[in-house]
């Protein structure tokens, strides 16, 4: 037999890094660029416009962020889970290269084009169920949601949606009011959309719920509350992103999609964030056996660039008149160029054992912190998309009060030595570790490290 992969690279991910893959600070964080820059940004860009950490990004590759100082961070958020193939992915790069080369924009809705069709074949083959199915794209994760809505109301000619506590869906007109948190993304905002409803939800490390029993007590909200006959959809993320990566009870998705189906109630999977690869799985419905109606895709679809998607039934994608869905950019060619590269590198770097390999690392190393540190109360999620809940000090087996001080000091901790770590959670206490599935175990030991010593030193 010949050699056919002799030269193959040796992690499916190593092909070609235009950085190294490693940890570097130069200066205090941020640099001092960086704070000119800042300087010059307060002067234009809108103070209702925050960043995390006020380092200004010159150049980012694989799981590595370079600041203007030269300093290299460990890149645990990519985006908050946008870069999950990697960023500046050599195939991501080369498709939309090559696309700007031939056209960049037409307007799919005057003269289409063969690669939006592409994706949307793309996306019937890879998501949940196995029934004919039809796409819609658009440019952001909350006109998804808002395209979701819309589209369950066409079909079902009813009026309510339903989320779930602790949700995050956009901050758009509509999406705002169907998050859980009011501050930031709605206060002042006002008046919200009607006819939204906040269903409770499953959160076992808090409410130590059965799947059967959370889906009675969400169920009976719904019947009660809206009335089935008046719910057009129910919308949920498989696991809630922005509330804190909460991983639903075994049985709570199925059921309740069992009552949708029973009810005529459109249930829709929100999978902007868990999505695309980064639990392990194509979507994080998967993991709980659940075939969601329509499916919501964003965030990881396209290695970074703009592109979204409402994917699913095709006899509820065909309710809406022509002419009722779409826009400008909606299915812009390179951002579907792109988005055909991400699932080409999903399938041909095998990238769904990625997301299990770094389970297995953060899972491992998160244990035996949690063994060291009590304030660490819970630990959970699905491949590249794992947090920790921290707790105050002696509560974690008992009445588990919010940590947020720690969260916010381990974060800036962590930002001080290059690690970029992002937090999450409906009360500020749960750190998320949303890496690029091109982070390899070496990175994660030494974040960890960090981490370690960031607890130590509270
Ligand atoms: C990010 C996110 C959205 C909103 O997406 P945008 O592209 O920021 O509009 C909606 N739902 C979930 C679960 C998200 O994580």
């Amino acid at each position: 037999m010949t050699d056919t992969f002799a030269s193959a690279p040796a992690s499916p991910s190593a092909a070609a890094y235009t950085v190294p893959q490693e940890r570097r600070v130069l200066t205090a964080i941020p640099g001092p660029k960086s704070v000119e820059m800042h300087k010059r940004r307060l002067e234009s860009v809108s103070t209702g416009v925050s960043s995390t950490l006020p380092v200004y990004i010159k150049k980012a590759n694989g799981a590595i962020l370079v600041d203007l100082d030269d300093n290299h961070f460990i890149d645990l958020g990519a985006g908050i889970g946008v870069t999950t193939v990697g960023h500046t992915e050599a195939n991501v790069v080369e498709a939309a290269t090559n696309q700007v080369q031939e056209f960049i924009h037409t307007l799919f809705t005057i003269t289409p084009y063969e690669e939006y069709i592409r994706v949307a074949e793309l996306l019937a083959a890879h998501t949940p169920g196995d029934f004919k199915k039809k796409s819609v794209l658009i440019n952001s994760g909350a006109e998804a949601v808002e395209n979701g809505v819309k589209i369950a109301r066409k079909y079902t000619g009813r009026r309510a949606v339903a989320v779930l506590d602790h949700a995050y869906h956009g901050r758009t007109v509509l999406t705002m009011a169907m998050n859980y948190k009011a501050m930031p993304y709605a206060t002042g905002f006002g008046p919200l959309a009607s006819d939204v409803y906040h269903a409770p939800s499953s959160y076992p490390y808090h409410d130590g719920l059965s799947g059967a029993d959370a889906a009675e007590r969400t169920i009976t909200y719904l019947e009660k509350v809206i009335g089935a006959s008046d719910l057009a959809c129910l919308v949920v993320e498989p696991i809630q992103g922005e509330g804190g990566f909460m991983v639903p009870a075994d049985g709570y998705l199925p059921l309740l999609q069992e009552w949708c189906t029973a009810n005529g109630v459109v249930m829709i999977a929100d999978e902007i964030q868990s999505g695309m690869a980064r639990t392990g799985a194509y979507y994080a419905s998967e993991h709980f056996g659940w075939v969601p109606d329509l499916v919501l895709t964003a965030k990881g679809i396209a290695g970074g660039l703009p592109l979204a998607a409402v994917t699913g039934r095709a006899e509820i994608m065909d309710a809406s008149q022509p002419g009722g869905l779409g826009g400008t950019f909606g299915g812009n060619p390179v951002a579907c160029a792109a988005a055909i590269a991400v699932f080409e590198s999903i399938e041909r770097n095998d990238l769904l054992a990625e997301g299990a390999r770094i389970e297995k690392a953060l899972l491992a190393g998160l244990t035996k912190l949690k063994s060291k540190y009590d304030i660490i109360g819970d630990i959970r999620g699905k491949g590249a998309m794992i947090a920790i809940e921290l707790v105050q000090p002696g509560t974690g087996d008992t009445t588990k009060l919010p940590n947020a001080a720690a969260v916010s000091s381990i974060a800036a901790f962590a930002a001080q030595h290059g690690v970029l770590l992002l937090t999450a959670g409906t009360y500020g206490n749960v750190l998320r570790f949303l890496p690029s599935l091109a982070v390899t175990d070496a990175l994660i030991a030494d974040a960890l490290t960090v981490i370690d010593h960031a607890i130590a030193a509270l």
